[in-house]
């Protein structure tokens, strides 16, 4: 298995991590995931663009431009021979001996590997469950940082009970979930957070928001609270690894008729045709 590691491909073998690492000691650091489909990046021109807005606010100087980046990472996933499956990218601020603020004279590590198949999912179109937890992240969580503790926490109080996402409450209102965005539908109107620092403005969000339109629904980039949540006529989560997820149930109270909603089988098929789009097979 082959790794990218700043600007070279090397076999994994050959690669340890420094003990000293600030990605490793303090999370200082960001990553993005990326979906391949037969060998194709899907919405990488937007990871990118996302993952180099985290560095320029986080202060990080990422070692390549977005060309020799994207030439190197689709270096790597031929050398890997990688059909479908997706991508790991991360960069952290380097090594230095420990001190808080930004260490001199240290450069950025940047690491990258594919993982085939297995792990990612297909849009879940059977529906899920979701638990509410209390947002108690840091407000800068539109950077796509490493620090996910919040996130770890409350996916595993869903877990914890058979759910299979947490939905965050801030000040009684919705922003996100602990590894995806939400959204809620009611009336024809399709709400979600705006992408301000509460959320991670994900891709798919991005392109499910792109879609609403081919579905004839409205947008409103809105708060929901939590009682309005529960409302919904339908309720979804979308991330790059699931895609679309139907929500059925939230806190036991089911959404909806507790099936899943038609909006959500038919932004999932649109969502298919966009991947077919791009995928040679399909050209
Ligand atoms: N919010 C959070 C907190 C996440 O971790 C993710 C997944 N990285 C998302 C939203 C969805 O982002 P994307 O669609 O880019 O995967």
């Amino acid at each position: 298995m082959y790794i990218l590691v700043n600007e070279g491909i090397i076999p994994k073998s050959s690669f340890s991590i420094d003990i000293e690492d600030r990605g490793y000691q303090f999370g200082d650091g960001i990553y993005e995931m990326v979906k391949v489909f037969e060998g194709v990046l899907f919405e990488w021109e937007a990871h990118l663009e996302r993952l180099f807005r985290s560095a320029r606010e986080l202060r990080i100087a990422i070692s390549m431009n977005k060309e020799e980046l994207t030439k190197q990472i689709q270096q790597l996933i031929a050398i890997e021979n990688l059909r479908d499956g997706y991508i790991y990218l991360q960069v952290t601020r380097g090594v230095a001996a420990r001190v808080h603020h930004f260490p001199e004279g240290a450069t950025s590590v940047l690491v990258a590997y594919v993982k085939e198949g297995g792990e990612v999912r297909k849009a879940e179109l059977t529906g899920i469950h979701v638990i509410t937890t209390e947002d108690i992240r840091w407000q800068r969580v539109d950077i796509k940082s490493l620090n996910l503790l919040g996130n770890v926490l409350a996916k595993q109080k869903a877990v914890e009970v058979g759910a299979q996402e947490a939905v965050f409450v801030r000040d009684g209102f919705v922003t996100e979930c602990s590894s995806s965005n939400i959204f809620g539908i009611k009336d024809g109107v399709c709400y979600t957070h705006p992408a301000n620092h509460f959320i991670l403005n994900g891709i798919t969000r991005q392109v499910v928001i792109r879609l609403l339109e081919k579905v004839s629904l409205e947008l409103e980039e809105t708060p929901m609270t939590l009682e309005a949540l529960y409302e919904m006529d339908e309720v979804f989560i979308t991330n790059t690894g699931q895609e679309i997820g139907p929500v059925i149930d939230i806190d036991g109270r089911k959404i909806g008729t507790g099936e899943v909603g038609e909006y959500s089988r038919k932004l999932s098929s649109e969502f298919q045709r966009l991947i077919d789009s791009v995928v040679p097979s399909k050209q």
